[in-house]
């Protein structure tokens, strides 16, 4: 009984195969051929009504032009960036974020050489180095060799380079563009790598791993004789005198949003951009939105929001630059996601948002990547985090 049926069932599936299965006529052949045959009368009809002209080569594609090398990269990593903290975001603004300016968005997976779930340093050395490492290595290869950074290659192809963070400056994300470690947590030995690096300028906080060290050695010496400005009144980044105001060279981090933090980024973003811009040779500058991370790890929705919103303002200003630069590359994504964070309700007007949060750790969740200008379509699609450099070097004309 259940063969017949099991032999009926395919009989049927046979039928569907070939509906003219009792015709000796090659229909599935016929079928395959059509497009092909309707194709080639088509070349000959055009031939004869241009006059034997080669059509084949009219209809070859033309040579694709050469693509436009970007000059400037503005790379902006929103830590802890993921899809919820951007609608989030998006929600209680009320008004489109600047991150719906972007014409090209793709898909980064985030995991850490030994982790599903990476950290922030394993994040940002793939990131900065194209090499997936374990949690908590800043840019250093297995055998404890520095990994070669897309900030180093800029700095060496004649380029001025810059970091500008919402956090300490040694934290991990800015360090793995500058610093080879093994492990993210050796701040004074980070500091020691930034103020021996290539850097130009950075902003952030973390005065005092530079001069307040259990070594006692005071690195604004060596931060003032490599020429590295900082957002510190005396090594202004401004180039016609110091700027006793903002950005503050903290101790340790900037403040949060709801603590006021106020124009910090936005200053940080356009200050370091005209200074890094001033030379014609290029820049490489990332700016992080380092805070946004930190509300997820607190599951605390009103700090992402407000961190969310200060990232996509710096990200408007750097956006406005490129487009009318015409010659910089601005890509913005995320290291990882943090907290597992979803709204759960609200009403269209962006009241009464309720979040939740699986966890306070980061999660595994994919990242988007948002990109503009010269190697902006390079950026599209779905791929793992490490492509970002490479990427980087292709969009820039650096060659291996
Ligand atoms: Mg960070
Ligand atoms: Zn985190």
């Amino acid at each position: 009984m259940q063969n017949a049926r099991v032999a009926n069932a395919r009989e049927l599936h046979d039928l569907n195969q070939k509906p003219n299965n009792n015709s000796h006529f090659p229909y599935e052949l016929f079928q395959l051929l059509l497009p092909e045959m309707k194709r080639i009368l088509l070349i000959i009809l055009l031939s004869a009504a241009i006059g034997c002209e080669p059509v084949e080569k009219e209809v070859v594609e033309h040579e694709p032009e050469e693509p436009k090398i970007a000059r400037n990269i503005i790379f902006m990593i929103g830590d802890g960036m993921g899809i919820s903290q951007i609608t989030a975001a998006m929600i209680a603004n009320q008004k489109p974020l600047n991150l719906e300016r972007f014409p090209v968005v793709g898909l980064i997976k985030t995991s850490a050489k030994d982790d599903l779930i990476t950290d922030s340093a394993a994040g940002a050395t793939a990131f900065a180095t194209g090499e997936k490492v374990n949690n908590g290595v800043i840019s250093l290869s297995e055998d404890g060799k520095p990994l070669k950074t897309i900030l180093e290659l800029f700095h060496d192809k004649g380029s001025l380079t810059g970091l500008a963070v919402t956090s300490t400056i040694v934290h991990a994300t800015p360090a793995c563009f500058v610093a080879h470690r093994s492990y993210r947590y050796m701040y004074e030995e980070i500091a020691w790598d930034i103020a021996h690096s290539d850097l130009d300028l950075f902003i952030g906080g973390g005065k005092k791993y530079f001069n307040q060290r259990s070594d006692s050695i005071n690195l604004f010496d060596s931060l003032r004789s490599k020429g590295i400005l900082t957002g510190f009144p005396m090594d202004s980044i401004e180039h016609g005198g110091p700027d006793n105001e903002r950005p503050n060279f903290f101790d340790n981090h900037p403040p949060s949003m709801i603590d006021g933090r106020g124009d910090y980024l936005q200053i940080a973003a356009s200050k370091s951009i005209s200074y890094l811009n001033s030379d014609g040779n290029g820049f490489f500058l990332m700016i992080e939105g380092s805070q946004i991370d930190w509300g997820g790890h607190a599951n605390d929705m009103k700090a992402i929001i407000a961190e969310m919103i200060d990232f996509d303002e710096a990200i408007g200003i750097a956006y406005d630059f490129a487009e009318k630069d015409g010659n910089t590359l601005l890509v913005v994504t995320a290291d990882h996601e943090t907290g597992g964070f979803a709204i759960n309700s609200g009403k269209l007007n962006g009241d009464s948002l309720v979040g939740g949060f699986t966890t306070i750790h980061h999660t595994p969740a994919m990242i988007p990547v948002f990109a503009f200008g010269p190697g902006a379509e390079l950026f599209s699609g779905v791929y793992d985090n490490t492509e970002i450099f490479h990427k980087f070097k292709q969009a820039s004309g650096i060659k291996d």
